[in-house]
């Protein structure tokens, strides 16, 4: 398969160049030249089939043409080492709970898959030069603790993830922080904006790249956001075995009345699912649920794309103010904002909002919200038509945010057992100024 830039003014790449670059060369993001939609056998057999078959069917769609099939399934099993399950949260809205892997995020299936597809394409390089991979990732928290997790003892890669000291929470600190091995935790004196400019100021820097192979692991990297696509289709999967979708509305999105809603950041995440959609996933609509940050939601409204710098509000994951993956949903529907409207409408709500939801949910449903899964909810609880029913993707899990879910619902909640395992951890971290000088030295050291 070949991958284009959505600039249009790069080569065409191959998925191995598009992997080990991330970002075409003329800052486009890569597109998979076709999109290839799945036999009507598929959809007859998918609510008997695993979470893992499924998404190895997902997987040779976009994939079988570049990675040998067996590489391939061990790729997508090690990934999926744990459940997605889709639970009734209130009559006709299923939460699908993506926050039951490592870092309890649902980062971590893209993560992973990068790491071992990436793996899998430097493995004979390495056996020729011996130089190991080099991946610098910045981090505000959750990106960071699953790069971290995903790329973990993965042979032949090094994962530097740099961070903002004193300003993600403890938990998240925990998650990158104490695994040693082949991770390097580093603590800027600065702010997330001056992680950012470490990496992208080290990826140009001819001497360093020089010295040490460089790439980056964020969304726009299509080993991270493909995978994502599994989700929606095991989501229908298991509300076709609740009996929920009828048999009538099988294999088709024109009768369809499934509407799913994503709470949304950069993107990534709900472009997985338009490509879903796209290899015949019968999804009726798609919702993109934002927090204060609303410049897709505006850009529904009135057609204009302004992008701005972001606000600060409780569910952080999804404080983006110019989504990167803005450009690749634009592509998919060829720049045609009445095809995109069709498709995605938009909700955007304040943090009162937001904490409003998660008290309603909890009181009515015993359900808990974590704040970015709260939009999700709201946007379905106001947007479905009567004949409609949802599911939106409880994108972590609520001890994430343990401080502002117990203050909100005034509970206790309990953190996983997956979380305080590396609350136990050692902290390890290197301290590092905001000076490029400085991170340069550092590298050019190892
Ligand atoms: C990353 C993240 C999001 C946003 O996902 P995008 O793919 O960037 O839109 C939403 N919720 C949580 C908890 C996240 O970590």
């Amino acid at each position: 398969m070949k991958y284009y830039s959505t600039n249009g003014k790069a080569p065409m790449a191959d998925l191995r160049k598009a992997v080990v670059k991330g970002l075409a060369e003329d800052k486009g993001l890569y597109m998979p030249e076709t999109i290839k939609t799945l036999p009507v056998e598929f959809y007859n057999d998918i609510a008997s089939m695993s979470f893992r078959d499924i998404a190895y069917n997902v997987a040779s769609a976009f994939f079988g043409e570049d990675v040998d099939g067996d590489a391939l399934q061990d790729i997508v099993y090690d990934t999926l080492s744990f459940d997605c399950p889709v639970v009734k949260v209130t009559d006709n809205i299923y939460s699908l709970e993506l926050f039951h892997g490592p870092t309890l995020a649902f980062k971590d299936v893209g993560a992973r898959f990068m790491a071992r597809l990436l793996q899998y394409f430097i493995r004979g390089e390495r056996l020729a030069t011996r130089g190991e991979v080099n991946v610098l990732v910045a981090t505000s928290g959750d990106t960071g603790s699953a790069v971290a997790n995903g790329f973990l003892g993965v042979d032949g890669i090094h994962v530097y993830v740099l961070y903002p000291k004193g300003k993600v929470s403890p938990i998240q600190e925990c998650q990158f922080t104490t695994l040693g091995k082949n991770i390097t935790a580093i603590e800027v004196d600065g702010v997330f904006d001056d992680c950012q400019a470490l990496v992208k100021n080290a990826f140009m820097d001819e001497e360093l790249n020089q010295h040490m192979k460089l790439t980056s692991a964020n969304s726009i990297n299509v080993a991270r956001f493909l995978p994502q696509a599994f989700y929606y289709f095991y989501a229908y999967a298991q509300l076709m075995k609740k009996g929920v979708i009828r048999n009538e509305q099988r294999g088709s999105a024109q009768s369809s009345n499934l509407v799913v809603c994503v709470p949304s950041g950069n993107f990534g995440n709900i472009c997985a699912g338009l490509f879903a959609k796209r290899m015949g996933l019968p999804v009726k609509r798609f919702i993109a649920a934002n927090n204060a940050n609303s410049v897709f939601y505006e850009y529904l409204q009135n057609g204009i794309y302004n992008p701005r710098p972001s606000i600060q509000t409780i569910a952080n994951a999804m404080d983006v103010g110019d989504p990167s993956n803005f450009a690749r949903v634009y592509d998919l529907y060829n720049k045609e904002y009445e095809a995109i409207r069709k498709d995605i409408s938009g909700a955007t709500y304040t943090d009162e909002q937001i904490a409003d939801t998660m008290r309603k949910v909890y009181r009515n449903a015993g359900y808990i919200c974590d704040p970015h899964g709260a939009c999700g909810y709201r946007a379905l609880s106001e947007g479905l038509e009567p004949d409609e029913m949802g599911v939106f993707l409880e994108t972590a899990h609520p001890a994430k945010f343990k401080i502002t879910v117990d203050e909100i619902l005034g509970i206790d909640i309990e953190i996983p057992a997956k979380l305080q395992a590396f609350m136990q951890g050692t902290k390890q971290s290197v301290q590092m100024s905001k000076d490029f000088k400085d991170f340069k030295a550092y590298l050019m050291n190892k």
